[in-house]
């Protein structure tokens, strides 16, 4: 009996907030050649419709240039709250997996010189493949958590949460003070470094010691 559940769980009706995290790991930040976040972290958010199932084709938008895969970790949020305190954080987090900020990058970096608001280039159909949600366990150290994105087989992105400039219990405490948190929340807490172009066809793969795996082809 396995303590996870997908993205179908999540239904329209339910429409958890995504929140994603930007600009949280340095090595990230140095390729894309961006500078630190002015405020604590960079926070946006993707609708609903973002929410692509493991294994369900995932459907990009056509001439867009460059589509970026960005692996990350997603908490879910359980018991919700506001001005939640880092100290308590964790005790608001429900399940744990791996998912991806699909990211159009050449309209990211128009949007970005022109500074529009980002919905375009991350917020589109499709942009936020989720994987299925294990319940936090109490030897899981979030601090210490390891992830890997392959693409076709060839490993593009290694993470581990030790790099986060922000970790996951103060983005809790952060997201928490503009936000009162709800159960079904989600936020996706940022990528390392490794981001590239993906295309149609191609079969990627998120996994990481304690999580559960996940597989997705574009197309
Ligand atoms: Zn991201």
């Amino acid at each position: 009996m396995t303590d996870s559940r997908t993205a179908e769980a999540f239904s329209h009706r339910d429409a958890p907030r995504i929140f994603c995290i930007g600009r949280n790991y340095a090595k990230h930040i140095e390729e894309l050649n961006s500078t630190l976040p002015g405020a604590e972290c960079v926070i946006f958010m993707k609708p609903a419709s973002s929410l692509v199932a493991p294994g369900e084709l995932i459907r990009l938008p056509d001439h867009v240039g460059d589509i970026h895969h960005e692996a990350e970790l997603v908490v879910e949020i359980g018991q919700g709250g506001r001005a939640i305190q880092p100290e308590a954080a964790r005790e608001h987090i429900r399940g744990i997996g791996l998912g991806l900020d699909l990211t159009l990058r050449d309209v990211q970096t128009e949007l970005k010189s022109s500074g529009e608001p980002w919905e375009r280039a991350k917020a589109f159909d499709h942009s936020a493949p989720l994987g299925p949600l294990v319940a936090l366990r109490s030897d899981m150290d979030l601090a210490d958590l390891h992830f890997e994105l392959s693409v076709d087989g060839a490993v593009r992105q290694s993470g581990h949460t030790a790099h986060m400039l922000v970790g996951v219990t103060d983005l809790i405490a952060v997201v928490s003070r503009s936000w009162q948190l709800q159960p079904g929340d989600l936020i996706f807490t940022g990528t390392p470094e490794g981001v590239g172009p993906i295309a149609a066809g191609q079969h990627l793969r998120l996994a990481g010691p304690g999580l559960e795996s996940a597989e997705w082809t574009l197309a």
